[in-house]
């Protein structure tokens, strides 16, 4: 079973802007939903084979690195997670081995993804704590959101793991993280507009190239 990644793991960053706590945040390529013109990450929209690694391989990787940098979880981007579920599910199931907590975002509703009958789907929403579900609606974009970007999608609890109160205490953060790639590119992303993203990123990547 493989994924295929947007971006090499050891390219991705330990962050606050995706979940509770410090969580290691990665992302799968490709996305057949195409929810919005405005995609925050239109870099991985393609079906096109990226950064194709095997799913056992990626989870051992993504524990380590939670070890590694005490993360308390891992959340999972797009891309449209759900379209690999099969291999993101294996990774979640070790991390939950791991005594971590697990963070899914999709551009479908909940209620979709489980009228879908998929039992890969299915398998991966049982190994999830937290979804974030919803397409992103330009009419309903709010930037003072917690871990999303508009009105319509949820912050659904799946699990014991968190309770409403402690989802309500945690801050409503905007910003980017920044990590720089083993070819000298900087992979710039977070929860702030498109524009400040693509700025931010000229600016710190030698001669301006972009390089999400
Ligand atoms: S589902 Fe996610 S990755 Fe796909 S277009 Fe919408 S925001 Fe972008």
């Amino acid at each position: 079973m493989t994924l295929n990644l947007a971006r090499p793991i050891g390219e991705c960053p330990v962050s606050e802007l995706h979940g509770p706590g410090r969580r290691f945040v990665f992302w799968v390529q490709g996305c057949a939903l195409r929810c919005t013109k405005r995609c925050i990450n239109p870099e991985a929209l393609s079906l096109a084979p990226r950064h194709v690694r095997g799913a056992e391989e990626v989870a051992e990787e993504v524990v380590r690195r939670c070890e590694a940098d005490g993360a308390e979880g891992v959340t999972v981007l797009g891309g449209e997670p759900t379209e690999q579920a099969a291999g993101v599910a294996a990774v979640f199931e070790a991390v939950r081995r791991a005594g971590r907590s697990t963070m899914l975002y999709s551009g479908h509703t909940y209620e979709a993804l489980c009228a879908r009958g998929d039992g890969a789907v299915t398998r991966l929403l049982d190994a999830t704590d937290l979804l974030v579900d919803g397409p992103f609606l330009e009419a309903e974009r709010d930037e003072g959101l917690r871990w999303r970007g508009s009105r319509n999608q949820r912050v659904l609890l799946l699990t014991e793991r968190y309770s409403e109160e402690a989802i309500r205490a945690a801050p409503v953060l905007r910003g980017l993280d920044a990590v720089l790639g083993a070819d000298g590119r900087v992979h710039v992303s977070g929860m702030h507009d498109r524009a400040v993203t693509r700025r931010v990123t000229a600016a710190l990547t030698r001669g301006g190239r972009n390089a999400r």
